[in-house]
C-alpha cells in the first residue's frame, strides 16, 4: 500500500516537526495496524469536525472517497478538546472539513501545522447574527438547521472533493445534484409540517440558540436559555428570562438538545405550565440505530417533534 505509506510518512514528519512524541508514539502505532482503526482500502480520506457535516459529504462522495467525523455521535462539538488519535487521523486525511462561523472553536489550533487541506463549508451562506449575551453580533454557526443553506454546503463540498479527485468530478456532480433534491423536499416538508402550528403557538424555545436558521425558514420565533454552548451557560439570569418569556406567552412545550444536558430546560418546566417537549438535534447526528442517524432524518425528526409537542398532539 504506497498510499498508506505515504501518509504515514507524512505525519511521522509532521510529528518530529513539532516535536510532539505522544502523537509520534501513535503514528507508528497506526502504521503497524493499532486496532479499532479502519483499515486503509486506498481511497482519498475526507475528515470532517462533527457527524451532521460527515453524512452529507458522504452523499455528496457516494463510495468513491472514506468519510469519517472527528467527533462521535453525542459529542460536544463547540468546546471540542482533539485527541492524539484525532491529531494522527488528521494528519493522515488528505482533506479536512469543517462547518466555520466560528463552531469549532478548537479548529484553528487543531489544523494548525498540519500539511493537509481544508474546506469551510458554510462558505457563501447568509448568516445570521447571535442577538444576545456575550455573543452578540457574532454569525450564529448553525447554518446547516436551515436545507437551503445545506445546499450551498454541498456546493462547496462539490468544489472541494474535485480537487481532491479530479477524476470523479462528474460523480460529485450527479451526486450532489441528487442530494439538494432530497435536501428541497425536507426543507418543503419542514415548513408545510411547521406550518400547522398556530400564530399564537409558534415560539420554540430550547436550551441552546442553535435554531435561528431553523426558526427564521418556518417562521417560529426562537427563544433560548443561553445563546452557544460554552462553559458558562445557563446563569440563573437566564433561566429566569426563559422561564418569564415562556409564563408571558402560554408556551405549551420547550425543548433541549440531545448534545448538553436538559436539566437548566426542566427548572423552566417545573417553575411554568409548560412541558419538556423533547430531545431536539442539532450538534450531533445520534448512532445508526437511533432517532437520527442522517441529516435528512435530523430535520423531519426535529419538525415533527416540535409541531407534536406546539399543537398538544404529543402526549
Ligand atoms: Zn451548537
Amino acid at each position: 500500500m504506497p498510499k498508506k505509506l505515504f501518509r504515514c510518512a507524512k505525519s511521522i514528519r509532521q510529528a518530529v516537526v513539532a516535536a510532539v512524541t505522544a502523537t509520534l508514539v501513535l503514528t507508528v502505532a497506526a502504521c503497524s495496524g493499532a486496532a479499532g482503526e479502519t483499515p486503509d482500502d486506498g481511497r482519498p480520506v475526507v475528515l470532517t469536525t462533527f457527524t451532521v457535516l460527515a453524512d452529507v459529504a458522504q452523499n455528496v462522495a457516494g463510495d468513491k472517497l472514506r468519510v469519517e467525523s472527528i467527533t462521535k455521535p453525542g459529542a460536544e462539538i463547540h468546546g471540542y478538546e482533539p485527541t492524539p488519535g484525532d491529531i494522527r487521523k488528521a494528519s493522515a486525511a488528505d482533506l479536512i472539513l469543517d462547518n466555520g462561523l466560528n463552531l469549532e472553536a478548537w479548529f484553528s489550533q487543531f489544523v494548525e501545522g498540519l500539511d493537509v487541506p481544508h474546506a469551510v463549508v458554510s462558505d457563501g451562506v447568509e448568516i445570521m447574527q447571535i442577538g444576545e449575551d456575550s455573543y452578540q453580533g457574532k454569525p450564529n454557526p448553525h447554518a446547516w438547521m436551515s436545507p437551503v443553506n445545506v445546499q450551498l454546503y454541498v456546493d462547496n463540498m462539490v468544489t472541494a472533493f474535485s480537487k481532491l479527485d479530479p477524476e470523479n468530478a462528474a460523480v460529485f456532480e450527479a451526486n450532489a445534484a441528487a442530494y439538494k433534491a432530497e435536501l428541497q423536499t425536507v426543507k418543503d416538508e419542514m415548513i408545510q409540517k411547521l406550518a400547522g402550528v398556530p400564530e399564537s403557538q409558534r415560539a420554540l424555545v430550547t436550551c441552546e440558540g442553535a435554531f435561528s436558521y431553523l426558526a427564521r425558514d418556518a417562521g417560529l420565533r426562537e427563544v433560548y436559555i443561553w445563546a452557544v454552548n460554552a462553559e458558562q451557560q445557563a446563569t440563573p439570569q437566564q433561566i429566569t428570562r426563559a422561564i418569564e418569556y415562556v409564563k408571558a406567552n402560554q408556551v405549551p412545550a420547550v425543548f433541549c438538545e440531545s448534545t448538553v444536558s436538559d436539566a437548566p430546560m426542566q427548572q423552566v418546566v417545573g417553575a411554568t405550565n409548560a412541558k419538556f417537549g423533547g430531545v431536539l438535534y442539532v450538534d450531533s447526528l445520534s448512532e445508526s440505530g437511533g432517532p437520527v442517524p442522517t441529516y435528512l432524518d435530523l430535520i423531519r425528526h426535529d419538525s415533527n417533534l416540535i409541531t407534536a409537542a406546539l399543537t398538544g398532539a404529543s402526549s
